[in-house]
C-alpha cells in the first residue's frame, strides 16, 4: 500500500513538480538546475523584446506598490510575479509594517555561530515573504577596512572567511522561505566617502585573499540569486561596468548563474558597457530613460532596446539577463509560490530570534576586578547591590539601530526624540523600544534603581558616587553616506543629531566616582576608549535589536554568560590604522597595506590593539590542551584537542584555528582558517577536531592567476583570540 502511494507520489512530482511536491520526509521539491534552466527558456521563447526589457530595469525609485527599495512589475500571461524588492540587512526596511529589528549583521559576526546566521536568514526571509517581497537586499559582506566606514555595522567583519562563511549560511537560510537573497556590494565598497565617485586600487593578490574571498566563500557555499554590483570603482573601472569582476571572476570563475543588479544611483554610466559588462538589472530604473530624475540617469529601458536594435548589446545577452533571474525564480520556487502581501509579522517569533542573537552575539571586553576588590566587577549580585544609578544612552526607551537602508525603518514611532527632526531619514538613529533600564530594574527588584540621561555631568556624577554599582550606556550611531569622523564615542560636535553632551568625559567622571563602573556600549563598529584603565567592566552590545534591553541586563547580572568573541579590531587610536584619515578630496582610495589588513596589520607592525580581533570574555573559564594536526592524503587538515570548562558555570566558547604560513609565502603573520563554537556546562571536557579544507591555507599566485598551496612548514594556534597567549600550537610540514 505504501509502495503503491509512493509510486503514484513520484509519478506525480516528475509530472508536474512545478505544484511543488513534497517528498516522504515532507521537504518540498524544487527544480534541479538543469529543469530550473529548461524551464527558464521555455518562459524566455514566449518573450517579446519588451517584456524582456522589462524584467531587466526597475520602474523608478518609490514605485513600490509594498513601499519596498525597488520594483520590477511581474507578467502575468507568463506567470512571471511581481518582483518586489526591500532592504533587509537588520530588518525588513519597510515603514508601519512591525518588521523584526535583528541585531546587526556585526552583531551576528560576533556570534561566530553559523547555525545563527541561517536562522538569521529565515527569519528575515519569513518576514519579507509575508509582507509580498521576492528579494531581500540585505547580504552586505565589504571587509573592514576602515572602521569609520559608516556602514561597518551592516557588514560582518574584517575576515574574509568568518564574513564568507556567516554570509553563506544566513543566504541559504533566507532562500530556503523560497526569497532572492542578496550578496552585496560587489566589490571592494569599503567606506562611504565619496561613494558613487571612489576608486579602490588594490593589488591582484590582496583582491583576491582578501576583499574577493568573502564574497567567493558566500557565492559558492550559499548560492544566493543576486549579487548587487557597488557604487566605487575598482582599479578604475565602475564595478557594474566591470567584466573583469562581473564576467571573468563572478560569472565564469566562480560559476554564479543568478543575476547582477546594480546598486541604485550612479552605478552604472553607460548602457553598453554595462550590458556587455554583465550587469543584469538596473535598479531603481525608471519607466523612461529620456526623463532624469532627481539628477540620477537611467539605462536600462529605452537606451537598452536601442542598443539591441543598434547590436551593441547582443540579443543573447539580453536573453541571458532574462534567463539568469528566470532560473532563479524557478530554482528558488518562487514561480510556483510567489508571495502574497498583506500577511502580518509574529511578532513573538521575531523577538525569540532576536534575543537568541543577542544572547550569542554580546562580547564582554573587560571585566576585571574593582579596585581594592578580588572578584570581577561581572555579573552583578541582584541580591547584594542596593543601589544601582543607570546613566545615558536613552537606557529608559530603548536600544540604538543602525541607519540608513540597512538599518530598519523605526523612524515613525521611535521612542527618541532626535536632535535635528529635519534629520529625521538620514542622520537620527533608530531605536528598538525594548529599555535596558526597565530590564535591570526587573533583574534587581530589591534594590534602588535611578536613571541619568547624562546631560547634567555633575547630578549623575553625584548619585554614581553613593552607589553600589554605575552602569553607563554609551551610543554610537553609524550609518549609511556617512562615515565616522572618529572611532571616539560621539557628542554635541561629532553627532549633534544624537548627542547632546560628551560621552567620554561622562564616562571618566562616573568612574572616578564609582570604582564599580561598567560602561555598556551600543555601537556600529570598533570604539576608541580614553577612559578604559579606569572602568573595570566593558560590554560590546553592538545594535542589540528588539530584545537588546533584556539581553544586556541578562548578561550584566548573569543569566546570559557572554560568548561573543570581536568580528573586527578595536584598535587604541585612529593613528594606529593603515588608513590615517578618509580624505574628503582624494577620490582614489589606495590600498597600500595589501594583505595587511585587520588583524594582519597590527599583527605585522606589532601594534597592539586596544582588544584583538577574536577577542571576548566569558563568565567561564576555558582550558585547551593536547593539540595534534594532521592532514589527510587531500591536503585537508584536522585540528585536534581538548578542551574543559574549569569553571562552576555554563559557557559557550568560540575555539579559534589561525596559521602562520611557511616565510617563503610572505603571507601576514597569521590568518583565520577555522573555528567552531561549543556549548560546556560547568566542569565539562570534550574532544574537539576542528577540519580545515586546504584551500584556507591557498594564496593567489601573480605569476600564475591562480591559487596555490605554498610548500613548507606551517604553524597552526588554537586559542580564544588572535592574541590569546595561552594558545596551543603545532606544526606540520607539507
Ligand atoms: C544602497 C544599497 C541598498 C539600496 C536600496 C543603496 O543606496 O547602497 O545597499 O540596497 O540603496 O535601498
Amino acid at each position: 500500500m505504501q509502495r503503491t502511494f509512493f509510486s503514484l507520489f513520484v509519478v506525480l512530482c516528475v509530472a508536474g513538480f512545478l505544484l511543488g511536491c513534497s517528498n516522504r520526509s515532507g521537504v518540498i521539491t524544487l527544480p534541479t538546475d538543469i529543469e530550473a534552466d529548461r524551464l527558464a527558456l521555455k518562459i524566455l521563447k514566449k518573450m517579446t523584446l519588451d517584456e524582456k526589457i522589462q524584467l531587466v530595469h526597475g520602474v523608478g525609485a518609490g514605485a513600490s506598490p509594498l513601499n519596498g527599495a525597488g520594483f520590477i512589475p511581474g507578467i502575468k500571461r507568463l506567470g512571471i510575479p511581481d518582483l518586489n524588492m526591500a532592504d533587509s540587512s537588520t530588518s525588513v526596511r519597510v515603514a508601519n509594517v512591525g518588521a523584526t529589528i535583528l541585531p546587526s549583521p556585526l552583531a551576528l559576526a560576533a556570534s561566530w555561530d553559523t547555525d545563527l546566521a541561517r536562522e538569521y536568514g529565515e527569519l528575515i526571509g519569513k518576514e519579507l515573504r509575508i509582507l509580498g517581497f521576492v528579494v531581500g537586499l540585505g547580504g552586505g559582506v565589504n571587509l573592514t577596512r576602515e572602521p569609520r566606514n559608516g556602514r561597518t555595522f551592516e557588514y560582518m567583519g574584517e575576515d574574509p572567511v568568518l564574513a564568507g562563511s556567516l554570509l553563506a549560511r544566513r543566504t541559504i537560510g533566507m532562500q530556503q522561505q523560497k526569497i532572492i537573497a542578496t550578496i552585496k556590494h560587489f566589490a571592494l565598497n569599503n567606506q562611504e566617502t565619496n561613494r558613487f565617485k571612489s576608486n579602490s586600487i588594490v593589488d591582484e593578490r590582496t583582491m583576491r585573499e582578501l576583499y574577493l574571498l568573502g564574497f567567493e566563500i558566500a557565492i559558492k557555499d550559499g548560492n544566493p540569486g543576486n549579487v548587487m554590483c557597488a557604487y566605487n570603482l575598482v582599479n578604475g573601472i565602475k564595478s557594474c561596468e566591470n567584466s573583469y569582476l562581473l564576467k571573468t571572476i563572478l560569472k565564469e570563475e566562480w560559476g554564479f548563474n543568478g543575476y547582477v543588479q546594480a546598486d541604485w544611483a550612479f552605478a552604472i554610466s553607460d548602457t553598453v558597457r554595462a550590458a556587455n559588462a554583465g550587469l543584469d538589472e538596473e535598479e531603481p530604473g525608471s519607466n523612461d530613460d529620456n526623463v532624469v530624475i532627481g539628477g540620477v540617469p537611467t539605462y536600462f529601458n529605452q537606451k537598452l532596446k536601442a542598443a539591441i536594435h543598434s547590436n551593441k548589446v547582443a540579443i543573447a545577452r539580453l536573453d541571458n539577463m532574462v534567463m539568469r533571474k528566470l532560473r532563479t525564480l524557478f530554482k528558488l520556487g518562487i514561480m510556483d509560490a510567489p508571495p502574497k502581501s498583506g500577511g502580518a509579522i509574529d511578532r513573538i517569533r521575531g523577538a525569540a530570534v532576536a534575543k537568541k542573537i543577542a544572547v550569542g552575539s554580546i562580547v564582554l571586553l573587560k571585566n576585571d576586578a574593582p579596585l581594592e576588590t578580588a572578584t570581577a566587577v561581572l555579573p552583578f549580585d541582584a541580591n547584594a547591590i542596593k543601589t544601582i544609578v543607570v546613566i545615558g544612552g536613552h537606557a529608559d526607551l530603548g536600544v540604538m539601530s543602525g541607519g540608513g537602508s540597512g538599518g530598519p525603518f523605526a523612524v515613525v514611532d521611535n521612542p527618541v526624540t532626535c536632535l535635528l527632526p529635519e534629520k529625521m531619514y538620514t542622520e537620527c538613529a533608530p531605536y528598538s523600544k525594548s529599555s535596558p533600564l526597565k530590564a535591570i530594574r526587573a533583574k534587581a527588584p530589591k534594590a534602588r534603581v535611578t536613571y541619568f540621561d547624562g546631560k547634567n555631568t555633575s547630578s549623575a556624577v553625584n548619585a554614581a558616587a553613593n552607589a553600589d554599582v554605575a552602569i553607563i550606556f554609551a551610543t554610537q550611531f553609524t550609518g549609511e553616506d556617512r562615515d565616522l569622523i572618529s572611532l571616539s564615542l560621539p557628542n554635541q560636535d561629532t553627532d549633534p543629531a544624537n548627542q547632546s553632551f560628551d560621552q567620554n568625559a561622562l564616562i571618566e567622571a562616573v568612574a572616578k566616582e564609582n570604582t564599580r563602573t561598567v560602561v555598556v556600549l551600543e555601537h556600529g563598529t570598533a570604539v576608541t576608549m580614553p577612559w578604559l584603565s579606569g572602568v573595570p567592566g566593558v560590554i560590546a552590545a553592538w545594535y542589540p535589536g528588539d530584545k537588546g534591553g533584556e539581553v544586556i541586563a541578562d548578561v550584566l547580572f548573569g543569566d546570559v554568560n557572554p560568548s561573543g568573541k570581536l568580528p573586527l579590531t578595536f584598535p587604541k587610536s585612529e593613528s594606529d590604522l593603515p588608513q590615517r584619515a578618509i580624505s574628503n578630496t582624494d577620490l582614489d582610495v589606495n590600498y597600500i597595506e595589501g594583505l595587511m589588513m585587520g588583524y594582519r596589520w597590527y599583527d605585522a607592525k606589532r601594534i597592539s590593539p586596544l582588544f584583538a580581533f577574536g577577542h571576548g570574555l566569558s563568565y567561564s573559564n576555558f582550558i585547551y590542551s593536547g593539540m595534534r594536526t594532521t592532514a589527510d592524503s587531500t591536503g585537508n587538515l584536522r585540528i585536534h584537542f581538548n578542551i574543559k570548562n574549569v569553571s562552576n558555570r555554563a559557557g559557550a566558547e568560540v575555539m579559534q584555528v589561525y596559521t602562520a604560513l611557511p616565510i617563503l609565502a610572505r603571507e601576514p603573520p597569521q590568518r583565520l582558517v577555522g573555528w567552531e563554537k561549543i556549548q560546556l556546562s560547568a566542569g565539562e571536557s570534550k574532544q574537539i577536531v576542528i577540519n580545515v579544507k586546504e584551500k584556507r591555507l591557498q594564496i593567489w599566485s601573480i605569476e600564475q592567476h591562480k591559487w596555490l598551496v605554498p610548500r613548507g612548514k606551517y604553524d597552526f594556534y588554537v586559542g580564544n583570540s588572535s592574541r590569546d597567549v595561552n594558545s596551543l600550537h603545532s606544526v606540520i610540514e607539507f
